[in-house]
This record gives structure tokens, C-alpha cells and sequence, in this order.
């Protein structure tokens, strides 16, 4: 039985991201992957219950954490708070996690839901910060770690 590994959508070529696109890895490493997992696929977002496309949102006043204590906001560029839907989808993908026996995640880079190292600023500006995305805290405060696309190598090595 393979180790289960929790996994992006959008990494798997599903096209649930803001812009309506996806951003799936290579074939050939997606099938590395399938080789040594049982890949577990969610969208934080989408099972948070937002549309796609949808506009892009990013963390305001703090980075996941911060968004799970009620301390920060995710918001759109218009200002409209969608952080109930982030913390929604972040509770599911834990939910499926804990489930499927998860104590690994591959996640989308740079998300504000996904991020696991870096996030944008907040003032859409295309500036990133440190910090994680909401999805991403939420896993590592329950003691699953998450890995983005470019660190594969320490999920295959
Ligand atoms: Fe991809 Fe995560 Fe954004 Fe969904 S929430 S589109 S899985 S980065």
C-alpha cells in the first residue's frame, strides 16, 4: 500500500485556479508521483465554495495563521473578504487529509490558500513575503508537512 500524498488540483492539470487554467506539472512527474503515492486531490478553494473563474484574492494583515485566528483577512483586490471560504476549504482538505491517513502535501506554490513558504503581499502589487497560505497553516499546525512543486525532490528522493 502506497503512502497517501495530498495534492493540489491545479498541479494535477485540473483547471480550478482564479484565472481558470491550471498549472499541471509535467506528465511525466506527475506519473513519478502516482508511482509512489496514492495521490489525494483537492482545491481548497473550490471546496471552500468559490466559483471559478473568481477574482484573486490575496492575504491581508497577516499569513494563514494569522487568518485562522481571526487576525488577517483574505481579501480581493476590490475588497471584498473571502476569508470564510478559505477557512472552509482549508477545514475540508484537512478533513480528507486526516481521512486518507495524509502526512505529506503537495501544494501549489505561492497560493494564498496552498503556499507553504510564500505568499503575496496583500497589496496586489506581485510582491511575495514569507508566510503561508491558509490551507497550508492549517496542515502544518496539525502535523502534516507541506512541500510546493519546487521541492519535489524530497518527496521522490
Ligand atoms: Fe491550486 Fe490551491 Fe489555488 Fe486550488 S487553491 S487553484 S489547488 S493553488
Amino acid at each position: 500500500q502506497h503512502p497517501t500524498l495530498l495534492v493540489s488540483a491545479c498541479l494535477l492539470g485540473q483547471p480550478v485556479r482564479y484565472d481558470g487554467h491550471s498549472k499541471g506539472l509535467p506528465a511525466t512527474l506527475r506519473e513519478t508521483l502516482a508511482a509512489r503515492y496514492r495521490l489525494i486531490v483537492i482545491c481548497p478553494e473550490v471546496a471552500g465554495g468559490l466559483p471559478t473563474p473568481r477574482p484573486p484574492a490575496e492575504l491581508s494583515g497577516g499569513d494563514g495563521h494569522a487568518v485562522l485566528r481571526q487576525a488577517a483577512t483574505v481579501r480581493t483586490a476590490a475588497g471584498g473578504d473571502v476569508s470564510a471560504e478559505f477557512v472552509a476549504g482549508a477545514q475540508l482538505a484537512l478533513q480528507l487529509a486526516q481521512e486518507q491517513h495524509c502526512r505529506l502535501a503537495l501544494l501549489k506554490a505561492n497560493s494564498p490558500s496552498c503556499g507553504n513558504r510564500q505568499v503575496y503581499s496583500g497589496r496586489f502589487d506581485g510582491q511575495l513575503q514569507h508566510g503561508m497560505g491558509v490551507t497550508a497553516a492549517l496542515l502544518n499546525a496539525h502535523g502534516i508537512t507541506v512541500y510546493n512543486e519546487t521541492q519535489l525532490d524530497k518527496l521522490l528522493d
